[in-house]
């Protein structure tokens, strides 16, 4: 991360299984992040579903809210990561139950707001990443 961005906003769902990614150095570090969190460092945009707030019609809401915090709290540059994860509740109640299907929606849509964020606030550096809750993995959507 030498020469990028201090400052990192992460897009998360709500749900509470995900937290171990968030703190354990390890899963951490798969997503670019420092090893131990620096509350000053870090922002997280947390809710039901996680990305799926910010598709569609309400997508420059999050180009608007990181932009914000990365000149508020990064100096005008913020790197972005967004998360989606496995057995989503949030992603089933809007898909359906089943599971390749939710996985192939929230890949586009990791990858579309990726691709919206990018285009939209140059200064943001913009990761994204699926979580899976059965096996523990980090695994980058590009
Ligand atoms: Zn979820």
């Amino acid at each position: 991360m030498s020469g990028g961005p201090t400052f990192t906003v992460v897009v998360r769902c709500a749900d509470p299984r995900l937290e171990h990614f968030f703190s354990e150095p390890q899963t951490r570090a798969l997503m670019g992040l420092v090893p131990v969190r620096e509350p000053l460092d870090e922002a997280y945009v947390s809710n039901v579903g996680g990305l799926l707030s910010f598709t569609g019609a309400a997508a420059p809401r999050l180009v608007h809210d990181a932009s914000l915090l990365g000149t508020l709290f990064g100096g005008g540059a913020a790197r972005v990561v967004l998360t989606a994860h496995s057995e989503c509740g949030g992603y089933i109640a809007a898909v359906g139950g089943e599971a390749e299907r939710v996985k192939r929606r929230q890949i586009d849509d990791l990858r579309t707001t990726a691709r919206r964020l990018a285009e939209s606030a140059p200064a943001l550096l913009v990761h994204a990443y699926y979580l899976d809750l059965e096996t523990g993995s980090v695994e980058e959507v590009s």
